[in-house]
C-alpha cells in the first residue's frame, strides 16, 4: 500500500499585491482518498490548486504532489496528473469522439476513448462538434479529458457547475468508480452535497487557510452535536434541545403508545448550517432552535429535557 500522501501542502502563501490570497495554508491529502475543499468566493481554492498543478508560483511554503515540488515538474509527472482545465475553445471544429482520441495519443496508457466517451455520457454526442455542446457537456467533454490518461492524482475545480441533478448523480458515479479504482481525487466545490455525497474528507478554506478538517459526517462536532426534537402535541408545536434524542424519544413513544408521536422529527446540523456557521454566514438551526418554554414537559420527559 502506498503510504506517501499524494499531496502535502506547508505554510503556503500567494499574495496578488496587497491581497493575502492564500496565508498559511496547511493541508495533506491521502493516497487513495477523495478530498473537498470547501469555502466561500475568493476563499483561495482556485489559486491553492493552480498552484498544486503547477500552474501557478507560490510566494513560499512546501509543497509535494505526488512526490514532486509542482514548480519542478516534468513531463512525466504531468502524464500521473489529471487536471480539467477551464474549456479551451481552439479545439472547437473538432467532434466529441475526434478531440478524446488526440487527447489520449498524449499518454503512455490511455483509457479506451469510446468507452471513455460512453462513461461520461456523450455517447450520444460523439459525433457532434465540441463548440455545438452545452455548457454541462463541455464540462463532461472537459472532465473526460482530464481522465483519459488514468492519472493517478486527479485535480476538479468546481466540477459539475452547470450540470442538471441527473448528469450531476451521473458523474458522482463516474469519479465512485475512480475512486474504486485507486484514483486520488482533490476537488473543490459549492455544492455541499457534493461534498457529503463523494468526500472521505473536507476542508473548509476562508480567508486563505484551513479552518476545519473533518469527515462530512463529523465537521463542526454534527455527529455530537446536539440534536432538536420536535413533536405536535395538544395541537403546538413542541421543541427541545437535548444531547440525548433517543432517551427523550423513547419517553415520547411510551407516553404516546400505542398512537403514534406526531410530526416527529430528530434534526442535527446539516453540513450546511456547519459550514455557513465556519464562514461566518449564520447560525445553524438545531444549535439555535430553543425549548418551547410555553409547553413544560411533562413528568416522565423531564429528566431528558433541559
Ligand atoms: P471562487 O469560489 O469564487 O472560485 P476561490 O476560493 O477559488 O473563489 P481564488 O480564485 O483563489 O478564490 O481567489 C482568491 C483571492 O485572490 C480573491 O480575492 C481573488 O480576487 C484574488 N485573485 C485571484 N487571482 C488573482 C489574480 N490573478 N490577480 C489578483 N488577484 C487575484
Amino acid at each position: 500500500m502506498n503510504t506517501t500522501p499524494a499531496v502535502q501542502v506547508r505554510d503556503l502563501h500567494k499574495h496578488y499585491g496587497a491581497k493575502r490570497a492564500v496565508d498559511g495554508l496547511d493541508l495533506t491529502v491521502e493516497a487513495g482518498e477523495v478530498f473537498a475543499v470547501l469555502g466561500p468566493n475568493g476563499a483561495g481554492k482556485t489559486t491553492t490548486i493552480e498552484i498544486l498543478e503547477g500552474y501557478r508560483d507560490r510566494d513560499s511554503g512546501d509543497v509535494t504532489v505526488l512526490g514532486v515540488d509542482p514548480r519542478k515538474a516534468d513531463r512525466a509527472w504531468r502524464s500521473r496528473v489529471g487536471i480539467v482545465l477551464q474549456s479551451a475553445d481552439d479545439q472547437a471544429e473538432l467532434t466529441v469522439r475526434e478531440l478524446v482520441r488526440h487527447v489520449a495519443r498524449f499518454y503512455p496508457s490511455p483509457r479506451d476513448p469510446d468507452e471513455l466517451v460512453e462513461a461520461v455520457g456523450l455517447t450520444a454526442k460523439a459525433g457532434t462538434r465540441v463548440r455545438q455542446l452545452s455548457g454541462g457537456q463541455r464540462r463532461r467533454l472537459d472532465v473526460a479529458l482530464g481522465i483519459v490518461g488514468r492519472p493517478e492524482l486527479l485535480f476538479l475545480d468546481e466540477p459539475t457547475t452547470g450540470f442538471d441533478p441527473e448528469a450531476r448523480r451521473s458523474f458522482w458515479d463516474l469519479l465512485r468508480g475512480l475512486r474504486d479504482d485507486g484514483t486520488t481525487i482533490l476537488l473543490t466545490t459549492h455544492y455541499l452535497d457534493e461534498a457529503e455525497q463523494l468526500a472521505d474528507r473536507v476542508a473548509v478554506v476562508r480567508d486563505g487557510r484551513v479552518v476545519a478538517l473533518d469527515a462530512p459526517r463529523a465537521l463542526g462536532g454534527r455527529a455530537t452535536h446536539e440534536a432538536l426534537v420536535r413533536w405536535h402535541e395538544a395541537g403546538e408545536v413542541r421543541e427541545v434541545r437535548t444531547p440525548t434524542p433517543t432517551a427523550l424519544v423513547a419517553d415520547l413513544v411510551r407516553r404516546f403508545a400505542p398512537g403514534e408521536v406526531t410530526a416527529l422529527e430528530v434534526l442535527r446540523p446539516t453540513l450546511e448550517d456547519v459550514y455557513l456557521e465556519m464562514v461566518g454566514e449564520r447560525t445553524s438551526r438545531a444549535s439555535t432552535a430553543q425549548a418551547t418554554t410555553d409547553t413544560p414537559a411533562p413528568a416522565d420527559l423531564e429528566e431528558s429535557v433541559r
